[in-house]
């Protein structure tokens, strides 16, 4: 058995920066806590666990020092409510999150409804939402909540996605706002780096040698869940979180395992998967 890697995967350029950041922090011996997973995946979370900084869900349990805000971002009102209570930021918000404020600010300010396109309990569209009047915006997923909505009330609406979507599930959902309001416009969001993921995905089920496909990820990761989804349209897909999730079962047959990672995932996850493949690929009981 095989293994062959997307062209595509793992560590986007935000989480990236934000696993330097934090580790950097911690080398110096600094301490802090994260609001929120730092990034969402679970080995990362206990690995900034043992370098003394701590995942919290709440900016008041956080009694001293630095407050880490994650690569999903923060309301912009928790800046002051940090610096209220006395702690110090680390900041790893990704930049194109930082864009996505941005420009939901012009489109605010220039009078139009905002609609995000996402999930409403994801952080980084708490951030986008949180601080905004809620008869400013809309948080939707799916096209009955769209439907629900009496779109021809907004002269001018302006449509974001949550970063690591996949935009063409939500083609009718969007469609259907446009065509309840002609002045509708959509801002590009969509994260390069979850696009170039997502299409080496499409390539990994599409290579007619890949038997199975293995997708590598924390469980409360967005953006590996949508990988999952797409390799499952070509080939059986499994989702796991490290080597010990694998099942020798699953690659009965295969010849040529894909694989591939969530943004979220680290290279050294990566490395155990694909060695722990290759161990079962060699074990006498398949050979
Ligand atoms: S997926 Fe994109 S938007 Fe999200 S942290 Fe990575 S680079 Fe930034």
């Amino acid at each position: 058995m095989r293994v062959r890697r997307a062209e595509k995967y793992g560590f986007c350029a935000g989480v990236r920066i934000a696993d330097k950041k934090v580790k950097k922090f911690a080398r110096e011996g600094h301490r802090g806590a994260i609001l929120g997973q730092v990034v969402h995946n679970e080995r990362v979370v206990d690995e900034m666990d043992r370098l003394g900084v701590h995942t919290v869900q709440e900016l008041a349990e956080v009694p001293a020092g630095t407050i880490v805000f994650s690569a999903h971002g923060v309301p912009p009102s928790f800046h002051d409510r940090a610096r209220r209570l006395g702690l110090a930021i680390l900041d790893t918000t990704c930049p194109f999150v930082y864009d996505i404020h941005d420009e939901a600010s012009v489109a605010l300010a220039a009078g139009a409804h905002l609609v995000f396109i996402g999930d409403p309990s994801h952080r980084e569209v708490i951030g986008y939402t949180h601080d905004l009047d809620p008869a400013r915006y809309h948080v939707l997923h799916t096209l009955e909540e769209a439907e629900r909505v009496e779109w021809e009330r907004y002269p001018r609406i302006k449509v974001f996605y949550q970063t690591t979507l996949n935009a063409e599930d939500f083609e009718a959902v969007v469609r259907y706002i446009e065509s309840r309001a002609p002045e509708t416009s959509r801002a590009d969001t969509i994260c390069y780096a979850t696009k170039e993921n997502q299409d080496a995905a499409h390539a990994l089920g599409r290579d007619p040698e890949i038997g199975a496909i293995v997708v590598i990820g924390g469980k409360r990761s967005a953006n590996t869940r949508h990988l999952w989804e797409i390799c499952q349209r070509y080939k059986p897909s499994h989702l796991v979180q490290g080597a010990g999730d694998l099942r020798p079962e699953w690659f009965d047959g295969v010849e040529t395992v894909g694989l591939t990672a969530g943004a979220s995932t680290p290279d050294y996850v990566i490395d155990e998967v694909e060695a722990a493949l290759l161990a079962l690929a060699a074990s006498p009981a398949r050979a």
